[in-house]
């Protein structure tokens, strides 16, 4: 029997994109947000329909470049560099992962600071790490946004984050850290996983393995949030956590449909928002 509280990243997500089509309405003007799509990888098909939706929903401005699997890295650079230098364009997205014969932190270096909505450059991952950052990665923010779901302080509390990826595992053991958690950072080389991840009140998994932190690694009563996106044996979306089993002991748990996934699209509108303010103020000579 499920005793956890699901998280319902659908409803949160859906309240953040309101307040953020206020902001716009407000604004006056459409923030103009860019994605670029390389190849036909299914899912990466979905998730860029998504965000265009969700940009529509919000009122921003969108538009995809999809590029044909072939294209060459130079193209895609110089396609950025164009990006970068119109007035009219205030967030860049490359859709990742890249084809192999494009370099991924080549292409993510090229977008500037100012338009990375993803916070995947090495600058923003800098001022990140600093403590100040201006634009957080989009599903880091969204997971730290569902634990503040629960009303339970993350000061203090123990936090083990699996995986240790660049753009979800490392930025949201940060965010845990700058809010005062004590975190460890668990990878495939931790030695008695279970043992560690027991010791946790909050547990972010994000390793892409259907279902494989089972509820003999949760400890009673902790959170558990559910990054992973992968197809089951059964051929059906599922986590990286074993809801059914997990439910049974944790306080709160994430769904995978319907937990971080729509957290990041709404985060991702949060970060365009974010980049239109940004550059007004940096051309305002407010921000120098
Ligand atoms: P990566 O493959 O980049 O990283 C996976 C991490 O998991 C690595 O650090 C790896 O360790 C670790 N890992 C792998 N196997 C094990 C194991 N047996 N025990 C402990 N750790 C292990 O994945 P991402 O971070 O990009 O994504 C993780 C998951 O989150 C995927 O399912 C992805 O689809 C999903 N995702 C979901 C998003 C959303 O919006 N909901 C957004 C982004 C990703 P090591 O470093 O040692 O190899």
């Amino acid at each position: 029997m499920s005793r956890a509280t699901i998280i319902n990243g659908k409803e949160v997500s859906a309240r953040l994109k309101n307040e953020i089509k206020e902001k716009v309405h407000a604004l006056g003007v459409r923030p103009c947000l860019h994605v670029i799509l390389v190849g036909n990888n299914q899912a990466s098909l979905v998730y860029v329909r998504n965000k265009a939706n969700a940009c529509e929903e919000c009122g921003i401005a969108s538009t995809t470049h999809h590029l044909d699997e072939s294209v060459s890295e130079e193209y895609v650079l110089k396609l950025i560099r164009d990006l970068n230098s119109d007035d009219n364009v205030d967030g860049i997205l490359v859709q990742l992962p890249l084809p192999p014969h494009i370099s991924q932190a080549k292409v993510i270096s090229a977008i500037s600071p100012l338009k990375d909505v993803d916070g995947f450059h090495p600058m923003n991952l800098g001022l990140l790490l600093s403590g100040e950052p201006v634009f957080v990665p989009c599903t880091p923010l969204g997971i730290i946004k569902l634990i503040e779901e629960t009303g339970i302080e993350m000061e203090g509390r123990k936090a083990v984050v699996i995986g240790r990826s660049i753009i979800v595992g490392k930025p949201t053991a940060i965010l845990l850290l700058q809010r005062n958690a004590t975190v460890t950072m668990c990878h495939s080389k931790t030695k008695d996983l279970p043992m560690v991840v027991r010791e946790a009140d909050i547990v972010v998994a994000a390793i892409g393995r259907p279902r494989f932190v089972t509820e003999s690694f949760i400890k009673d009563g902790a959170i558990v949030i559910d990054v992973g996106i992968n197809r089951g044996q059964d051929g059906k979306l599922c986590g990286d956590v074993d809801f059914e089993g997990v439910s049974k002991k944790a306080s709160f748990i994430t769904p995978v449909p319907g937990g971080v996934g729509p957290m990041t699209i709404a985060c991702l509108m949060h970060n365009t928002v974010q980049a239109h303010l940004l550059r007004r103020q940096v051309k305002s000579g407010r921000l120098a």
